[in-house]
């Protein structure tokens, strides 16, 4: 981390009595590791609200969400069903914005970022992955997953490059030219995986990726998330499922919209 402070500190201040040389290192090292902790919180929001405007009612998704996650973390977000948690997803991941609060992500505000500035953000930093694939029905394999680098405005050959690649990690070499209906439900989901990927994002979001597949593809898929993980990606996970819960480094319990006590921190 640079110059080790004591020793600056005899070349800034040679004639400083030994004493308070000694506090000022003793400072000057919290100030470096206090910046380091900054560093790693990769995600950190501060009393996030969301409110659904449906005429004469109003649904309060999320209800003042404080939660820090660090970078290379892997987290599973549960909770009953109408909790907030594809609602905490979509902000965490830039694809929507709070009513009020603040969310940094690495270090960025981005809570009130204009939608052209927050897709620009996402991705950047971010993949997607949903539990119904949401996948571009008329386009083969190949060519959903190359879509991500298109945006980015990446070259035809070097696209097809890296998309190969990728659909050779999660094990789809064989299936490049396969439209998304003439795959089963792992094997389209791995496709969503490796869309969400191709543009290596640090930020892996999934919501209820195993929900609509069979145990056996779920494990597949969550071996997938799991080696992610090991390669120093933050992985967050919405699930129900104990199996993906028990894999993760923290459970993040969200009830009616607010983090339940205890879980804040991990
Ligand atoms: P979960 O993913 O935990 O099942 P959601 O985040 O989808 O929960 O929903 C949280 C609450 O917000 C629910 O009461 C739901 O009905 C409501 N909600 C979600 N999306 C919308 C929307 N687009 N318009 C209105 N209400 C919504
Ligand atoms: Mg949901």
């Amino acid at each position: 981390m640079g110059l080790e402070p004591g020793l600056a500190l005899r070349i800034y201040f040679p004639t400083q009595s030994l004493n308070t040389r000694f506090m000022l290192t003793i400072s000057l090292r919290s100030i470096v590791w206090l910046l380091w902790i900054k560093l790693m919180e990769i995600i950190k929001t501060d009393r996030l609200v969301k409110d659904y405007d449906l005429g004469k009612i109003k649904v309060r998704a999320l209800d003042g969400v404080d939660i820090v996650i660090e970078s290379g973390e892997f987290v599973a977000i549960m909770g009953p069903s109408g909790s907030g948690k594809s609602t905490l997803m979509h902000i965490i991941g830039c694809l929507d914005s709070p009513s009020e609060g603040e969310y940094y992500l690495d270090g960025l505000l981005v809570s009130q970022m204009e939608r052209r500035k927050l897709a620009a953000v996402r991705n950047a930093k971010i993949g997607f992955v949903f539990q119904s694939f949401n996948l571009l029905p008329h386009l083969n394999v190949l060519k959903n997953v190359e879509l991500p680098l298109m945006y980015a405005g990446m070259g035809s050959k070097e696209r097809n490059r890296q998309a190969r690649n990728i659909l050779d990690s999660v094990g789809l070499s064989d299936r490049l030219r396969h439209k998304p209906s003439e795959l089963s439900g792992g094997q389209r989901q791995r496709v969503a995986i490796a869309r969400a990927i191709v543009n290596s994002p640090s930020i892996l979001l999934a919501d209820e990726p195993t929900g609509n597949l069979d145990s056996t593809s779920g494990g597949d898929i969550l071996e997938i998330f799991g080696q992610l993980h090991r390669q120093g990606n933050t992985v967050i996970i919405v699930t129900h499922d104990p199996n993906v819960a028990e894999r993760a480094d923290r459970i993040i319990q969200i009830y009616d919209g607010k983090i339940s006590d205890g879980d804040i921190l991990g």
